[in-house]
C-alpha cells in the first residue's frame, strides 16, 4: 500500500522502480528546488559532512521518495527507509538509527504519521545524533546515551500542516515539490517508454502527459496501461489512436482529474450552489479531511482553474461548470 493508499503487485512494484530516476541529471522538473539541492550536496560533499536535514513536501505521486534516494546517491552513501505508521515505539527507531554509517540516509515517508513518543525520540537524535537507549528490563532497567553516526533524516509529507512545529523546526532544508506542467510530463512519458521499450510519437506522450493530473506516477501508470492495449489491440507501439482508445476504456478525464477532484467540484455546484463553501462545510460532504482537501486535492484544482479560493471559501469556476457539462448561472444570465 503506497502514500495514495494505491496497491501494487509485485510486478508493478519492480516496473515502478526500473522508470525511477536516479540521479540529478535523470530528474525531470522541480527545477528551482533541485538546482538548491545539487548546491547543498556538493558542499556537505567538499566537507564530508552529511547533508542537512531535508523535509519533502507535496502532493503523492510528484517524486518525493524518488528525490530521497538520489540525494543518498549523489552523496554516495547508504539509505534505509521507512514510514511514520511503521515505527510504533522508540526502539524501532533506535534499531534502525544505531545501524547508520556516518553520512546515510534515514527517509522517513509519512513522516507526519509519526506517534508523538517516537517523534520526541527523533529530535535529540536530528540534533545531536544521540539517542538515550534501555538496557536490560526488571531492576537492573537502566538507559544510557549512545552516540550515533552523524547522519541525514530525509522526511517527505502530503500534509505539511499536520507537521509539528518542533519537528519541522529541526529541517534545515524544505522543499515544496510542485505539480508538473504537460510538457515536462511527456518528456517522463517519453523516458519511461524507452525504459520499457515500447515505441510512442510525440502526440501520443502528450496525450498521455495532459490527463495525468500534473504527476508523474499517474503518468507512468497511464502508460503502462496504454502500453497493454498497444500490445492487444494495436501493432505494439503507441501512438495517438490507440492512446485515445486506451484512454477512453479506462475512463480517463479528460483533464486527468479523478473521482475526488469530480467530487469535489459536482458538490460545490449541486449542493452549494456553486460556492462559496466553507472547507470544513465541503470537507464533510464529501466524506474527506479538511487538511487533505486542502493539500492534496485543492492545489492542482486551483492551479488548473476550477476552483478560486475567496475569503469567503471555495467557489467553482466556469470552467468547472463546462468540465461537467452543467450550465452555469453565468450561462443562465446570458439568457435573459
Ligand atoms: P512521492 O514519493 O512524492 O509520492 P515518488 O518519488 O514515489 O513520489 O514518484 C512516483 C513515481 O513517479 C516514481 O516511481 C518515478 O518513476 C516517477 N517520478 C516522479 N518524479 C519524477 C521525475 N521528476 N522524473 C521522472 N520520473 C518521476
Amino acid at each position: 500500500l503506497d502514500a495514495n493508499g494505491e496497491h501494487f503487485s509485485r510486478e508493478e512494484l519492480d516496473i515502478e522502480r526500473a522508470l525511477r530516476p536516479l540521479s540529478f541529471d535523470d530528474f525531470t522538473g522541480q527545477e528551482q528546488v533541485l538546482e538548491n539541492l545539487q548546491i547543498f550536496v556538493q558542499a556537505a560533499n567538499l566537507r564530508s559532512e552529511a547533508l542537512d536535514h531535508t523535509l519533502f513536501h507535496g502532493p503523492p505521486g510528484l517524486g518525493k521518495t524518488t528525490l530521497a534516494h538520489i540525494l543518498a546517491n549523489e552523496l554516495g552513501v547508504g539509505i534505509k527507509v521507512t514510514s511514520g505508521p511503521v515505527l510504533d515505539k522508540p526502539g524501532d527507531l533506535a534499531g534502525l538509527l544505531t545501524n547508520l554509517d556516518e553520512r546515510d540516509v534515514l527517509f522517513i515517508d509519512e513522516i507526519h504519521r509519526l506517534s508523538p513518543v517516537v517523534e520526541e525520540y527523533l529530535y535529540s537524535a536530528m540534533e545531536d545524533y544521540r539517542i538515550d537507549i534501555m538496557l536490560e528490563t526488571g531492576p537492573n532497567a537502566r538507559s544510557v546515551q549512545i552516540s550515533l553516526a552523524p547522519f541525514t533524516l530525509i522526511g517527505a509529507t502530503t500534509r505539511s500542516g499536520l507537521l509539528t512545529a518542533p519537528m519541522r523546526a529541526r529541517f534545515g532544508i524544505q522543499s515544496r515539490l510542485q505539480y508538473y506542467d504537460t510538457e515536462l510530463l511527456s518528456t517522463i512519458v517519453q523516458r519511461s517508454a524507452e525504459i520499457l521499450g515500447v515505441p510512442i510519437t510525440n502526440e501520443a506522450a502528450i496525450e498521455i502527459a495532459g490527463r495525468s493530473r500534473g504527476t508523474p506516477r499517474i503518468s507512468n501508470a497511464l502508460l503502462r496501461r496504454v502500453r497493454d492495449f498497444a500490445q492487444i489491440k494495436g501493432n505494439g507501439s503507441i501512438d495517438l489512436d490507440i492512446s485515445r482508445i486506451a484512454l477512453k476504456a479506462l475512463n480517463v478525464d479528460a483533464h486527468g482529474l479523478d473521482e475526488m477532484d469530480n467530487k469535489i467540484l459536482s458538490t460545490i455546484i449541486e449542493k452549494f450552489k456553486g460556492g462559496p463553501v466553507g472547507i470544513t462545510t465541503l470537507a464533510t460532504a464529501v466524506s474527506e479531511s479538511a487538511e487533505t482537501l486542502e493539500e492534496v486535492y485543492e492545489p492542482f484544482l486551483i492551479q488548473q482553474g476550477f476552483l478560486v479560493r475567496t475569503p469567503r471559501g471555495r467557489e467553482a469556476t466556469q470552467r468547472a461548470y463546462e468540465h461537467l457539462g452543467i450550465s452555469s448561472p453565468g450561462d443562465q444570465k446570458n439568457l435573459f
